[in-house]
């Protein structure tokens, strides 16, 4: 059986306890691979690790580290077949979406490489002196993320802490380090000082806690659920540590009445069931203008129901299992919640029959119409493949609708109307806003939520400003 072990001063090992835990792919439940269960002590080791590490990384010339990070984008991208594959063991995701989260993965260490060398400094005039403005890396950054996009979220982490000179560990979740540990692994063997890029595993509840509270990190970069996050936020508070959070969403998909319906409904379709809906940015609830809904509906269910579902593995799948049992019981009771509510069932809402369902989490695309704000659904994050549908009257009702939330992480709008669109975008509380497209993700530009979704921006040169401090040098003349 595969073995995964932590990864502290650019070697593999073991946990000082010895503890390890098996992982289990979710489309068979069968063992994959055996894992070292790190405890708060490792923690402590690899932050001294990154800790001993930094001085000499944070002066290395971003030249250097940028030459460091193409090298190891080169090495993720060689090595992509083989960490692919783990992420579609121990998640579920089909083969084709794993390699494609690799390949971005490489995309995100390519583009900080340059990013870091664009980190330059002010010069300012006044009477009596001069002022010099320096951007520095902030020190040893914790670095937390979640199961279901593994690995992508972890670069968006890396690239930049490393361009921007400081050193790191990471923890991946208990239930996917696979990938996430190799991910690392490849950075680390591009050339980086030992101790720069570390790997802890085990509970966040211990080892998690380790890298939020120990004072030798300075920074604490986490991808989860809200809940999580407010944690870490009060926790990181007590030695004022800089955080980026980013959180739990509610995506609304308002369809107006001059929409591209077949457009609408392939784009609505795609980003409320891939991945099995466990996307932070998933449509979570459709608005449709009242005079559309039953045809955009009806577009809508043949879109889901003509998805495959199946083992990651196998070539031609459009939808993996769901990543746990508890997250496909979670999936079954908002659906009942809303059934009894009032909507009604459309299409899905169960498993899919037949002997290769027999042992993974699968589920069926599920469509629901006459969905309203008492439904669980409408209010929840379920994290499933679920797209319940509500009718609406004016444009104005739908923002208004689409912003009864705490969440604000993205908003998508289909309309051919310029004016409907820019009303829409500016009147929607979202941190990103999709007009006619499904994806609010852009290497290039900020990504990150409003409200209760999160606290400060990853990707784009926001990206690399969230692991640097300000410095002001005054020089009297
Ligand atoms: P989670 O919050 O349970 O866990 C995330 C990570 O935090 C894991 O590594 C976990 O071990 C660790 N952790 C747990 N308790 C901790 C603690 N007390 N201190 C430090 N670390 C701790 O989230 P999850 O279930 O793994 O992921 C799903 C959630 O992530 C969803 O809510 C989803 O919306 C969110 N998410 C958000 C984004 C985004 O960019 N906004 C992207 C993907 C997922």
């Amino acid at each position: 059986m595969y073995k995964s072990q932590m990864l502290i001063n650019a070697r593999p090992v073991a946990s000082l306890s010895g503890k390890v835990d098996i992982i289990y792919n979710p489309a068979n439940r069968e063992p994959v691979a055996e894992v070292s269960v790190g405890s708060r002590q490792d923690a402590r080791m690899a932050l001294e690790a990154a800790k001993k590490a930094f001085p000499a990384w944070s002066r290395t010339s971003c030249q250097k580290r940028a030459e460091l990070l193409h090298a190891a984008a080169d090495i993720v991208r060689e090595r992509s077949e083989m960490i692919a594959r783990l992420l579609t063991l121990e998640q579920g995701k089909p083969l084709k979406n794993a390699r494609a989260e690799i390949f971005s993965s490489a995309d995100v260490l390519d583009y900080y490489a340059e990013e870091g060398t664009r980190n330059i400094g002010e010069w300012i005039t006044s009477p009596h002196s001069r002022s010099i403005v320096l951007r520095q890396p902030i020190g040893v950054a914790a670095l937390i993320t979640p199961w279901n996009f593994p690995v992508d979220l972890l670069a968006w982490k890396v690239g930049p802490a490393l361009a921007a000179g400081c050193t790191f560990v990471a923890k991946p979740p208990s239930q996917t380090p696979l990938a996430a540990t190799e991910f690392v692994r490849a950075v680390s063997d591009a050339g980086l000082p030992a101790g720069a890029a570390n790997v802890v595993h085990g509970p966040g509840s211990e080892v998690g806690a380790e890298l939020v509270e120990n004072p030798i990190s300075r920074k604490i970069a986490f991808t989860g659920e809200t809940k999580t996050g407010r944690w870490i936020m009060a926790h990181a508070a007590m030695h004022i540590k800089r955080v980026s959070l980013e959180l739990g969403g509610q995506s609304p998909f308002i369809v107006c009445q001059d929409a591209d319906l077949e457009a609408a409904a392939a784009a609505c379709s795609q980003r409320a069931f891939s991945n099995m809906g466990q996307i932070c940015i998933s449509v979570n609830r459709i608005y449709v203008a009242e005079e559309v809904a039953e045809e955009f509906t009806a577009k809508l269910v043949k879109r889901a129901e003509g998805l495959k579902i199946g083992n990651g593995l196998e070539s031609d799948v459009d939808l993996g299992p769901m990543f746990s049992e508890g997250q496909r019981e979670k999936t079954r009771e908002h659906v009942k919640d809303a059934i009894e509510k009032g909507a009604e069932l459309i299409s899905g809402g169960l498993e899919p029959e037949g002997d290769a369902y027999e042992k993974g989490y699968f589920f069926r695309p599920t469509v629901l119409g006459r969905a309203d704000h008492s439904m669980r659904v409408m209010r929840e994050e379920t994290f499933g493949p679920v797209a319940p549908v509500m009718k609406f009257k004016t444009v104005d009702e739908a923002i208004n609708l689409a912003n009864d939330t705490e969440y604000g992480l993205a908003a998508y709008i289909f309309t051919n109307d310029l004016k409907t669109a820019l009303c829409a975008a500016e009147g929607l509380e979202a941190g990103g806003i999709g007009v006619n497209v499904n994806n609010v993700v852009e290497l290039q530009a900020p990504f990150g939520g409003w409200k209760q979704s999160g606290l400060g921006r990853e990707l784009g040169h926001y990206g690399l400003e969230a692991y640097l401090e300000t410095k002001h040098i005054r020089l009297g003349l």
